[in-house]
C-alpha cells in the first residue's frame, strides 16, 4: 500500500524544448526493497522516464511540466540533478561512461565523495559483489574490458549508498555470459544490501525473469502494468517481445 512505496511517479507528462510532448501520463511505483522492469520499444520514452527521476532531464533541456514524482513521502521533480543524487537516486546511464583515465579504483572512489564516511568498507563491500574489478583495481578503466566498465560504473554508484538505482540498458553490447553475469550480481544487490532497482532493459525476457513485476511502455504512455508471471502469459507480448508465436 501507500507506505511501502520509495518511488511513487503520478501521471506525469515530459517536453523537451518546451513544446515536443514524449511522455503523455506515465505513472509508475517501485515498493521498498523491489525491482521493476520497463520495457517498450525504441523511442517509447523509457530513458527519459529515468532521466525525469534523476532530474538528468533539465541538462537536455526537458521538463516534467505536469503530474509529479514522489521519493521517500518527498516531490523531486522540480529539484536540480545534483540535491536528488545527495538523496540517494543514482542512474547508470546507457552506455559505459567510465573515467578512462583513471583506474578502476579511483573510478570507484569518485563515487564515494558523496559519502566520505566509511569509504573502505563501502570498496570492500563492491568487491565482494565484484571480485574482478578488485583484480583489475590498478588498471585505468579505459583498458578493462566493456562488461568490467559495466561494473565499474554500478560500483561507482554503490560507493555513493544509492536508495534508488536507475539501470539503464546494462546489457547494451555484451557477451551473453558477462550479461549473466552482471545480472546475478545486480539481483543480489537488491536481495543483499536491500537496494531498490528500475530497470530498463531491451532484453524483455532476461528483465521479465529478474524483475518480478514490468510496466510495458508504447509512445509515451503506459500501455501495460503487471506480474511478470502474466506478463510472460500475454499473447502481446509472447509475439512482440519474446517472439514465441
Ligand atoms: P531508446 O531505447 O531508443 O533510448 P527510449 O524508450 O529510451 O528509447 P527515449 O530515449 O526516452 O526513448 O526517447 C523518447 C522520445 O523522446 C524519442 O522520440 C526521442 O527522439 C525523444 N527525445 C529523447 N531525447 C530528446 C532530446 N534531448 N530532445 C528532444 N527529443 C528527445
Amino acid at each position: 500500500s501507500e507506505n511501502n512505496e520509495i518511488l511513487k511517479i503520478n501521471n506525469i507528462e515530459v517536453r523537451y524544448h518546451e513544446v515536443i510532448l514524449v511522455l503523455k501520463g506515465v505513472s509508475i511505483k517501485i515498493p521498498e526493497g523491489g525491482i521493476v522492469a520497463l520495457l517498450g520499444a525504441n523511442g517509447a520514452g523509457k530513458s527519459t522516464t529515468l532521466k525525469a527521476i534523476s532530474g538528468l532531464l533539465n541538462h537536455e533541456d526537458g521538463e516534467v511540466t505536469d503530474g509529479s514524482i514522489e521519493f521517500m513521502g518527498e516531490r523531486i521533480h522540480k529539484l536540480p540533478a545534483e540535491e536528488i543524487s545527495r538523496r540517494g537516486i543514482f542512474q547508470i546511464i546507457e552506455g559505459r561512461r567510465v573515467f578512462e583515465h583513471l583506474t578502476v579504483e579511483e573510478n570507484l572512489m569518485v563515487g564515494g565523495h558523496l559519502r566520505p564516511s566509511g569509504l573502505k568498507e563501502r570498496l570492500d563491500m563492491v568487491y565482494h559483489y565484484f571480485p574482478r574489478l578488485k583484480e583489475r583495481r590498478n588498471i585505468m578503466a579505459g583498458f578493462v574490458s566493456g562488461g568490467e566498465q559495466q561494473m565499474c560504473v554500478i560500483g561507482r554508484a554503490m560507493m555513493a549508498q544509492p536508495k534508488l538505482m536507475l539501470l539503464d540498458e546494462p546489457s547494451m553490447g555484451l557477451a551473453p555470459l558477462l550479461i549473466k553475469e552482471i545480472f546475478e550480481i545486480i539481483q543480489r544487490l537488491n536481495r543483499e544490501e536491500k537496494i531498490p532497482i528500475l530497470l530498463v532493459e531491451q532484453n524483455v525476457k532476461l528483465a521479465l525473469t529478474v524483475a518480478p513485476h514490468a510496466y510495458v511502455m508504447e509512445n509515451g504512455r503506459i500501455v501495460m502494468d503487471d506480474t511478470s508471471e502474466k506478463l510472460k502469459e500475454n499473447p502481446d507480448i509472447r509475439d512482440f517481445y519474446l517472439g514465441l508465436t
